[in-house]
């Protein structure tokens, strides 16, 4: 019997349209169309693509700009299937979606991100806001708008706590805002960096309190350790990530928080065929296991582009290196730090702060757009990134 030329493509399916699931599924269309045979699908739940690096942004009120994944995606000759991804079937190489449509694979590109935890501390899920997607976004949006005043706790002190902090606080002046962690805000930068972000929370009013663990959320308040209690007339939850429990649901071989384990070409343990990137992978180099980052996740989906394109045509594919270089955070629209680092991600004495720390925060969180942009048309121009040299090689025995 003949098979039907979309019967016998290679399909690749890329779950999840984030930043390193665009980057992969542009990077891969645009190579594959020079290619007889070669079909890549993208799924994800919005067609709206999600700038998550603007989300405290988007939870003060902020219009985001509307970025269309399918428009983005028109003359690669990818196809783009909005739904819910609901269970992947390792073994018979499938993919189902929450109406029920089947896709099948024969490589698939895991991305699907990761989400604000909640499930760790009671209440959470009940009382708190998150960052973790636009919709999540706007609720708190709706809450303080509708407030304006009052006091909004922000629990979690890294880089989300301290971006959404300073930016509730400069919004809604009224407001008191509360930034509770364990560790002090912007406890991985240099000593200069972090006097910096304390300075700047004290100068918008952000009353921050470290060492403190949250072991509650309530109607109307947090707990913490030691059974104090803070009155909150809104909570937003930025403490720690989760991933979906798909990859594992799956088979799929796991790290202890669901992330899917790879080999250093970014490929399963468990299967082969299948890719992991982005947040929702657990990818080592030789500083450790890589942190989920738009910095780091970028390069990941073009890699595993390349490696895709690679093993299509007969070549093995090549191990992935990636070194951090730098961490840019926003205190509100009108100031910012910038800490460089060593590709370990630990700092180096160089940074940047006031309005040439926000011009180089813009540029960086408004670049992914226009670099699938130019990858569409240059596959070759988005597959440049800092490779880490000693600090990402692996060692024998590690
Ligand atoms: C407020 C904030 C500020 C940040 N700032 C920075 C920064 O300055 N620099 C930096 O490098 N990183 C930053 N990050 C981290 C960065 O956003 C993440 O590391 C990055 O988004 C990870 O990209 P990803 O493609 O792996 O996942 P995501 O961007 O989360 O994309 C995953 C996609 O998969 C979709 N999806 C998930 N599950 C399903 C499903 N079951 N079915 C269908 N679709 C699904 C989601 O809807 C989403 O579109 C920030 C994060 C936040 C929250």
């Amino acid at each position: 019997m003949m098979r039907t030329r979309q019967e016998s493509a290679h399909h690749v399916v890329i779950l999840g349209a984030g930043y390193a699931g665009m980057a992969a599924a542009i990077q891969l269309a645009a190579r594959a169309k020079r290619r007889a045979g070669v079909q890549v699908t993208v799924v994800n739940a919005q067609e709206r693509f999600t700038e998550r690096m603007r989300l405290h942004m988007a939870a003060t009120g902020q219009r985001l700009a509307e970025l269309s994944i399918p428009e983005l995606l028109e003359g690669t000759g990818a196809r783009f299937v909005r739904g819910w991804v609901t269970a992947v079937d390792a073994d018979a190489k499938t993919v189902r979606i929450d109406d029920d449509r089947v896709l099948r694979y024969d490589t698939l590109v895991y991305g699907l991100g990761s989400v604000a935890d909640t499930s760790r501390v009671p209440g959470v899920e009940e009382h708190a806001y998150t960052l973790s997607g636009a919709q999540e976004a706007e609720l708190l949006a709706d809450r303080l708008a509708r407030l304006d005043g009052g006091t909004v706790v922000v629990a979690g002190s890294g880089l989300t706590g301290i971006e959404s902090a300073a930016e509730i606080a400069e919004r809604y002046p009224r407001s008191n805002v509360v930034l509770l962690g364990r560790a002090e805000p912007g406890a991985a930068m240099n000593p200069r960096a972090k006097a910096y972000v304390h300075a700047a929370l004290d100068r918008l009013g952000v009353q921050v309190r470290s060492g403190v663990e949250v072991v509650k959320v309530l109607p109307g308040a947090v707990e913490l350790a030691g059974g104090e209690t803070i009155a909150a007339d809104a909570v937003l939850w930025t403490s720690g990530t989760r991933v979906s429990p798909l990859a594992a649901a799956a088979g799929l071989a796991v790290d202890e928080r669901g992330l899917v384990i790879t080999d250093a070409a970014l490929r399963s343990v468990s299967h082969p065929e299948v890719y992991a990137i982005g947040d929702a992978a657990a990818i080592r180099q030789g500083y450790g296991i890589m942190h989920g980052t738009c910095q780091g996740g970028m390069p990941t989906g073009v890699h595993a582009a390349l490696s895709i394109d690679r093993s299509l045509s007969g070549r093995r594919p090549k191990p992935f290196r990636f070194g951090y270089y730098h961490t840019p955070v926003s205190l509100g629209r009108g100031d910012a730090v910038v800490q460089f680092t060593r590709p370990d991600d630990t700092p180096r004495r160089v940074r940047l702060t006031g309005r040439l720390a926000v011009r180089y925060k813009e540029t960086v969180t408004a670049s992914p757009w226009p670099t699938y942009g130019r990858m569409k048309k240059m596959p070759a121009s988005g597959a440049f990134w800092p490779r880490g040299g000693r600090f990402t090689k692996i060692r024998d025995g590690r």
